[in-house]
């Protein structure tokens, strides 16, 4: 029997850990010191957005006629890392930034419309958003109410969106929404998508949320009463909408995925640490089995989180040149954000346990960590919707 070919399996190359070490210094040098203060004040900190676009992480994987850097989307789960080790809220900025603001432009706009969007939402000048959430249409994204009608060489908009995040910021250029724009034979909704500029008259931003956590982040409900923009303003082929936002959202739970690794990361290195110097009985705490076991056992769940999220990653970069189906991509992102949300919502309780009464106070960043994990668990599909996705990619009936 011939040698086995060495095997080509995923792994992060040293370009990539170099760049990690590029994110982690900024995130520690210019997110860390303000991360608590702009939890507290519930404020989105619009002046780290050309920061971000600076260091090219909105273009990552842009091809560079746009202003990218044309690189890959396991870079992009990097930097998503790397910012969410140290702030969620920024983290998310970045992941939604691109994989719900520029990435719908980039995969199904025209020219015209890259063009006129991408420059800016690349150079941090700008921000895009996506409307897909719905008061009566989040996990069942298709039974979308929001309607859109062509009259006049224009389509009018009417309805309403919820939870939009980046859809409210001093510099948010454009929301895509998907819409309805008819009804199929079976009786089924045509489903497509319709660009919005900020401003344009009948777009009402609503106040923002007041949420438990992610609270430096900008989430708004929407809602639209006779939006009018030009016909031009259709994303992609009419009545695709529905593939196109699950194809969108594949992608996103990747990056949500590498989003909860690094917030998992984050409340294992507090917890090792808490664990050394905090002495209760005359001992470091972490003499105690009952503390290194839980601390041992998030060292277990961060590599695993870790290793699921990068070969789905991995997977989508081998797709992105063709050689890895659509299927293998969905299913590998289901399972990465399953796992990575739970594991780091598990995270984030034994860190504030390790901690015990400080866990509790605000003064310490876990407390933080406890209040942003659980909306890992429901953004971009949740639990529940990722089992639906898996089971069904198993073959089950569904
Ligand atoms: C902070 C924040 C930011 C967000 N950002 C965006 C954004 O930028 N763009 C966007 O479009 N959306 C966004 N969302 C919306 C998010 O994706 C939805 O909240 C999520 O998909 C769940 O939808 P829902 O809230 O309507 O819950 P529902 O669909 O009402 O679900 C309620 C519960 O029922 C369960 N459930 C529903 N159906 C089933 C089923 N068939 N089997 C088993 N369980 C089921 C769900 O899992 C959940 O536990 C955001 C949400 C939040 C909170």
């Amino acid at each position: 029997m011939s040698a086995f070919e060495p095997t080509t399996s995923f792994e992060l190359s040293k370009d990539h850990e170099d760049f990690r070490s590029v994110v982690r210094e900024f995130a520690e040098e210019q997110v860390r010191p303000h991360a608590d203060r702009w939890d507290r004040e519930h404020r989105f900190p619009v002046e780290i957005v050309p920061q971000l676009g600076e260091l090219g992480l909105f273009g990552l994987v842009v091809p560079e006629e746009y202003g990218g850097a044309g690189g890959d989307f396991t870079s992009l789960c990097v930097a998503i890392e790397e910012l969410g080790r140290v702030d969620q809220s920024i983290g998310i900025t970045l992941s939604a930034g691109v994989g719900l603001g520029i990435n719908p432009i980039l995969s199904y706009g025209t020219e015209e419309q890259k063009q006129r969007w991408l420059p800016d939402l690349v150079a941090g000048r700008a921000l895009a958003a996506f409307g897909l959430t719905e008061p009566d249409a989040g996990s069942d994204a298709g039974a979308t109410r929001t309607r859109a009608r062509l009259e006049d060489g224009e389509w009018v908009v009417d309805g309403a969106k919820a939870f939009i995040t980046n859809s409210g910021t001093d510099i948010t250029s454009v929301v895509t929404v998907t819409a309805r724009t008819g009804t199929l034979d079976h009786g089924r909704p045509e489903i497509s998508a319709i660009t919005i500029p900020s401003g344009t008259p009948g777009l009402t931003v609503e106040p923002a949320y007041d949420k438990l956590g992610w609270h430096a982040s900008d989430t708004h409900g929407l809602t639209f009463e006779g939006v009018r923009v030009p016909e031009n303003h259709l994303l992609g082929a009419r009545g695709e909408g529905f593939k196109q936002f699950l194809k969108t959202l594949d992608d996103g739970r990747i990056a949500i995925s590498a989003l909860a690794v690094g917030l998992a990361q984050a409340c294992l290195e507090a917890s090792t640490e808490y664990a050394k110097t905090r002495t209760a009985f005359g001992r470091p705490i972490g003499v105690n089995q009952g503390v290194s076991f839980q601390v041992a056992d998030l060292a277990v769940a961060v590599e695993a989180a870790r290793m699921l999220t990068y070969k789905a990653a991995w997977l989508k970069d081998l797709h992105h040149q063709g050689r890895r189906s659509v299927a293998e991509v969905k299913q590998a992102a289901a399972i990465a954000k399953l796992y990575s949300t739970e594991a780091a919502v598990a995270a984030t309780r034994v860190a504030t346990q390790v901690y015990g009464g400080n866990g509790f106070m605000e003064e310490y960043p876990v407390a933080r960590f406890y209040r942003d994990a659980k909306i890992l668990e429901i953004g971009e599909g949740t639990s529940e919707v990722q089992r639906m996705v898996i089971a069904r990619g198993l073959g089950l009936p569904s």
